[in-house]
């Protein structure tokens, strides 16, 4: 009789997986589903996100990562989540970026990836397709994150949250300038950029969004001497989206918060997530997804994401933007998307 089930898909085991996932691919997506005792089995992650079709050209997604040593403790110590914290992140990176296969224009779309503790380090820049040529499994690339982030981060017993913001930063407004070669990326290009209308206490403003995303998360807090600064924050539009991975009420928590941009769609809602349980793994998945895409900013982005691909339920998107006091899904949806019109669902 089988003792463990999966989370996410509901597939049975015997025995268990040697690290405790669900290895029912492709029918369950990577790195969501992970074995419970079939005694305590609940389907709390039923809800799970769809891969959405992404039509942007070109665009850029700043992955800065923390790779301190403190991920390496497990990633939700009250629950049967059976990863560490770089685990927990480097499937849903990969998974989040493998959700990009049906974009169209997969050479347009880059990926700078970065770790830092004490130091931020670029890794690499290289387009979606590049990385799809590399890696021919999610798993491998979450392999390969994973290896990055416990191999390559610089004095890894310290989180500088300023530098990693900085380096973000300087990469961000290189993507603008069109050229990338000084951190070994593509150069004589043209960044997309978005026309948008942003609703708040000036009125009505009609604002461009480069398509570049950065994405930072921690564990930790900014721990060098240094006090906290935000180069993004002096952009007219900021397009830096944070996250959080532990408690609630620790003290990163409102840096991280702090840094975040608003939503130019659903200000006040911010681009802050905050992973406490593993019923936020699909969120940590959404957010490297959205990000990756060059697509939304703040959870009410990627609550519509969600709608569009299952349209069946609003009710819980309407409750939960009303809960976080968020403008309501629909007025959104009058206003153009900053970025591009996620179509019909891919194969
Ligand atoms: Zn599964
Ligand atoms: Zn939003």
């Amino acid at each position: 009789m089988p003792q463990y089930i999966c989370s996410q898909c509901s597939k049975e085991y015997d025995v268990i997986t040697t690290d405790g996932f669900c290895t029912n691919q492709p029918e369950c997506e990577f790195g969501t589903g992970w074995l419970r005792e079939k005694s305590s089995a609940k389907s709390d992650d039923a809800s799970g996100l769809t891969p959405l079709v992404f039509d942007n050209e070109a665009g850029l997604c700043i992955l800065m990562m923390d790779g301190s040593l403190s991920m390496n403790e497990p990633a939700f110590p009250d629950s049967d989540y059976p990863g560490t914290r770089y685990k927990l992140v480097a499937m849903n990176a990969a998974g989040g970026i493998w959700s990009l296969k049906s974009m169209t224009h997969q050479d347009n779309a880059w990926l700078a990836l970065a770790v830092f503790g004490g130091e931020p380090k670029l890794i690499s820049i290289q387009s979606v397709d590049e990385i799809f040529k590399e890696h021919a499994t999610a798993e491998s690339l979450a392999d390969s994150i994973q290896n990055i982030l416990e191999k390559e981060t610089p004095s890894a017993r310290f989180t500088n949250i300023n530098s990693a913001v900085q380096l973000a930063y300087d990469i961000k407004q290189a993507f603008i300038r069109g050229d990338l070669s000084a951190y070994g990326g593509p150069s004589g290009f043209k960044p997309v950029i978005h026309p948008v209308v942003r609703d708040d206490d000036d009125g009505e403003q009609f604002i461009d969004i480069p398509n570049v995303r950065a994405l930072i998360y921690t564990d930790g807090e900014h721990n060098v001497t240094s006090a906290i600064k935000n180069s993004f924050a002096s952009d007219e539009q900021s397009v830096l989206i944070t996250a959080f991975i532990g408690e609630k009420n620790a003290k990163g928590v409102g840096q991280m918060q702090g840094l975040a941009c608003t939503c130019p769609k659903h200000g006040p809602a911010t681009g802050f997530f905050l992973i406490d349980s593993p019923e936020r793994v699909q969120t940590l998945r959404g957010i490297f997804r959205m990000a990756s895409g060059a697509s939304g900013f703040c959870s009410a982005c990627l609550h519509i994401e969600q709608k569009v691909v299952e349209p069946a339920e609003p009710e819980v998107d309407m409750a939960e933007a009303e809960e976080t006091g968020e403008t309501p899904v629909e007025s959104a949806e009058t206003v153009d998307p900053p970025s591009d019109t996620p179509s019909a669902p891919g194969s």
